[in-house]
């Protein structure tokens, strides 16, 4: 790998980054004993076993054996290449990389187009707050009540209600038009070769990530016109049925509170901060998809569906929350007075009147069975049947038996079904669950088992750890062992690494290691999957060990010197015709095979 970014720089930016703070941008870490615990980010599990340890600056997942460095973890989850990755964390900390002769850095469009919506947004903020256009803007805010920190905080805007307002600007501004227009900001004419803006005259909702990076903007209409509202389209940054509106700012709160509550417009979701509920989001137009439901998922475990009574029964009896059911996510549908959303609620009953409202709210479960009760009539065999057929579906998907069975009595107990019917029909219902997909064991990995015997594999993954625990016994190793010698393909890799590393800084760690090996993910799990074993934790033990490897391979070596040397005696055996020599080497050359195939060495 060229290595465009200098290594002494690489180690800077990996020491000035703590993982612990890292990663808990991302995802909620609880602590648990010295280290901290989550939910792995890179594999579906209900209990956690993604493990970040702040002492050795690593993470390591016991589910799917994913493992890493600080850089490791913004590869795997925004999907960067290593030089990216570097960068960003370079940035986060304000340090300045140098390139290295060899290359100029790769550019990082992800960054620019970023860093351009940010720009975007914080014109458009300025149009609200300066421009005599933006009046418009600043009175229908006022009208509606709408307080200057909220409108600070969610860097509220307005797009100017011409057909270049933005186009001008940028080109005064010597924006990149093509990312503009790649970021949907502006359109092109159909029949002439003509810019214009895409937002026009509209209240500008910046949309932003987890992180705090503006991927989209929402337009409302001031004036008459459709659509009411308008969002950017989809880009290299923008998802609508991945993102929610204000889950940046509501998702420390969500964690603490437990439950994140669902609203369906922007304005709903600014009223209920600005009273103090800043555990709300609102999805972007779409219906809840399984994307939200695993972007929720990192945070909370308990979502509260806050609408319309209308929209809420509507809502509630679609197929599609079922999956919350199968993700195991308590979904809660709550019912606003009827003909009001949330904004009206808070703003005409008050926010102690929406806050009894969503602690009300019932389970999508109790809240489907009241649906079916309300729709067919229970008393008769007929309706009974469709309400049992109607409430099952989802119950069939349910993982969790215990919770199954509750829920079975449940509807036993409120339609007045046999348990035993109900049981049955969830059978018929039910489709064969796929199995979880097994990670098929790599090829070419288990071709190589089948030439290098267990015990040697083992081998090299002992030395690799004891030389990572235990820096003092590396020369000794190095003075032995090439790092070819090593068994296999990843062991020698690291050991290689190991040397190189040592000579240079005079000692290795893991976390450091990783920043070297970090472009080659599948090694990186490796590697901290072996150095997390702690089999090799005392000094004296790892010493003992040390010896015998080292014996059993001097062994083994003077032994390939005997094979080799008998092999050739034998050639020349056959070649002069010498039948008994040939045979007694013959010989000779068969017990040493049976010594080495028993393992003695
Ligand atoms: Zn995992």
């Amino acid at each position: 790998m060229a290595r465009f970014i200098q290594e002494d720089k690489v180690l800077e930016v990996q020491q000035a980054t703590d993982i612990i703070e890292l990663i808990s941008e991302y995802i909620p870490l609880k602590k648990a004993g010295v280290n901290y615990k989550a939910l792995c980010p890179f594999h579906d599990e209900k209990t956690p076993s993604f493990v970040v340890s702040p002492g050795k600056q690593i993470y390591h997942c016991f589910g799917c054996h994913k493992g890493g460095n600080v850089f490791s973890f913004l590869m795997g989850f925004e999907k960067l290449e290593f030089p990216e990755a570097v960068r960003h964390l370079a940035d986060r900390s304000g340090i300045h990389l140098v390139m290295d002769d060899k290359g100029q850095y790769p550019r990082d469009k992800r960054a620019d187009l970023i860093k351009l919506n940010r720009q975007v947004a914080d014109q458009y903020h300025r149009q609200l707050l300066e421009s005599k256009e933006g009046e418009a803007g600043r009175a229908y805010l006022e009208k509606r009540g709408f307080k200057q920190s909220i409108i600070a905080r969610f860097l509220l805007g307005y797009a100017l209600p011409s057909w270049d307002g933005l186009l001008s600007y940028a080109r005064r501004s010597k924006w990149r038009e093509d990312y503009l227009a790649e970021l949907g900001l502006i359109l092109k004419a159909q029949r002439k070769e003509r810019w214009y803006d895409r937002f026009r005259g509209r209240l500008i909702f910046p949309i932003f990530n987890t992180r705090d990076r503006v991927v989209g903007f929402g337009g409302r209409i001031l004036e008459e016109g459709i659509p009411v509202y308008l969002n950017s389209p989809e880009s290299a940054l923008f998802n609508k049925g991945k993102g929610l509106y204000g889950l940046n700012f509501a998702k420390g709160p969500a964690n603490k509170k437990g439950e994140l509550w669902v609203v369906e417009g922007y304005t709903d979701v600014l009223m209920a901060h600005q009273h103090g509920f800043e555990w709300v989001v609102a999805t972007l137009g779409t219906a809840l998809t399984t994307d939200h439901i695993k972007t929720i998922r990192r945070f909370v475990n308990k979502v509260v569906i806050v609408y319309d009574a209308d929209t809420a029964g509507q809502i509630a009896s679609a197929r599609t929350l079922d999956m919350f059911l199968a993700e195991e996510v308590d979904l809660y549908i709550a019912q606003l007075p009827e003909g009001l959303d949330p904004y009206d609620c808070l703003v005409k009953k008050g926010p102690a009147v929406f806050e009894k409202c969503v602690q009300g709210a019932k389970s999508l479960f109790d809240y489907r069975l009241d649906l079916v009760r309300r729709k067919y009539d229970v008393t008769q065999v007929d309706g009974k049947v469709k309400a049992v057929d109607e409430i099952v579906q989802g119950v069939t998907l349910i993982p969790n038996v215990v919770k199954r069975d509750l829920l079975v009595k449940k509807i036993s107990e409120d339609l007045n079904v046999k348990q035993s019917v109900i049981q049955t029909r969830i059978k018929e219902l039910s489709r064969p669950r796929r199995a979880v997909r097994a990670t098929e064991p790599d090829a070419a990995v288990s071709a190589r088992m089948a030439i290098v015997s267990p015990k040697d594999t083992k081998l090299g993954e002992n030395i690799v750890e004891i030389m990572i625990e235990h820096n003092e016994f590396i020369p000794e190793v190095q003075k032995t062992l090439n790092s070819a010698d090593f068994p296999t393909p990843e062991s020698s890799r690291v050991a290689q690494e190991i040397f190189r590393v040592y000579e240079r800084y005079g000692k290795v760690s893991l976390d450091t290691l990783l920043s070297f090996i970090a472009a080659d993910q599948k090694l990186a799990d490796w590697l901290v999957g072996i150095s997390e074993r702690g089999s090799m934790k005392d000094v004296s033990d790892a010493k003992r060990y040390l010896n015998d490897c080292f014996r059993v391979l001097e062994e083994k070596h003077s032994q390939l010197v005997i094979k080799t040397s008998l092999k050739k005696k034998m050639k020349d055996a056959e070649v002069r015709g010498d039948e008994k020599e040939f045979n007694a080497l013959f010989r000779k050359l068969q017990e040493l095979q049976t010594s080495l195939s028993k393992g003695k060495v």
